[in-house]
């Protein structure tokens, strides 16, 4: 595994590997990398000559100053991990490299109303943060293939739509959720859990698949409100848990014809957790 800190020599030698008609799959991270992140590596690993992983923690995504502060940096067990894996390339920029000097007066990308739902809500201006990162990689990497988890069901949305907007030819894979055994999603949030939080934090996907299992025998508005209730009552803040379909996360009142999926987010013990399934 090669690793690259600066964008110039990167693109330099991927440059030299397209010539030589090599298909690139790129998989990024925000590091302090599980089972998750792996899993979007050996699906590139399979339709690649060559995987590109980046580990960039994006200060422009965090509406929250001090959830950036606290986020796990892990980069030599990261490290240690992905030399298991068919990474060839590991992508390690530091802040200046991808956003220059200053971080003031980036642009914007019209995401439209994607972009002021669910996690739109609740993080201000995220989604922007996520636009501009993925730019400015798509730009340094220009993939065939890009890999991102079904976890984040609406970042993948909105990479699909920066992707129409750039106007630039990638496919962009969704991979499943990867869990624990006891179903909670893996994420490097999870790490910050307490014991006791950590115990609980399952209870998300019990919600999850509690509707799953309910949603054709019983009005999805109260349906919601039994699993709400049922994550109060275990100590979360919920922020939403709705029913939407598949293409523009719009909030369903009854079943429709087309994909559904059930998405929530909530807070335990401090750590904001998302999470969801398909119908
Ligand atoms: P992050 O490092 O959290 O920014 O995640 C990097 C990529 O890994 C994103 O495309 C995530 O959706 C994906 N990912 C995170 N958690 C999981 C998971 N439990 N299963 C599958 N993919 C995941």
């Amino acid at each position: 595994m090669i690793i690259f800190k600066e964008k110039k020599s990167l693109s330099f030698y991927l440059d030299s590997l397209r010539k030589e008609g090599l298909k690139i799959g790129f998989v990024p991270t925000m590091g302090a990398l599980h089972q998750g992140h792996l899993s979007l590596i050996q699906a590139a690993s399979e339709v690649s000559d060559m995987v590109v992983c980046s580990i960039f923690v994006n200060p422009a995504q965090f509406n929250d100053p001090r959830d950036f502060e606290k986020y796990p940096v892990r980069t030599e067990e990261d490290i240690q991990k992905l030399l298991g894996t068919s990474t060839g390339i590991l992508f390690l920029p530091s802040v200046p490299e991808i956003y220059g000097e200053t971080m003031d007066g980036l642009e914007t990308y019209p995401f439209g109303d994607l972009e002021n739902i669910l996690e739109g809500t609740f993080r201000p201006g995220h989604f922007q943060g996520v636009g501009r990162v993925m730019s400015r990689l798509l730009k340094i990497v220009r993939p065939d293939t890009l890999f991102m988890g079904q976890k984040d069901f609406q970042q993948t949305l909105i990479v699909s739509k920066l992707l129409n907007i750039l106007n630039i030819n990638i496919k962009l894979i969704i991979c499943p959720v990867i869990r624990e055994k006891d179903g909670l999603a893996m994420s490097s949030r999870n790490l910050r859990l307490s014991e006791s939080a950590r115990k609980k934090a399952p209870v998300i996907h019990r919600t999850l698949s509690f509707v799953k299992e309910n949603f054709r025998n019983q009005p999805f508005p109260e349906l919601l409100e039994k699993g709400k209730a049922f994550l109060e009552k275990e100590g979360f803040k919920v922020e939403y848990l709705i029913i939407a379909d598949r293409l523009r996360l719009e909030t369903l009142r009854e079943p429709i014809k087309d994909p559904m999926l059930c998405l929530t987010a909530a807070w335990l013990d401090g750590i904001r957790l998302i999470d969801n399934v398909f119908l």
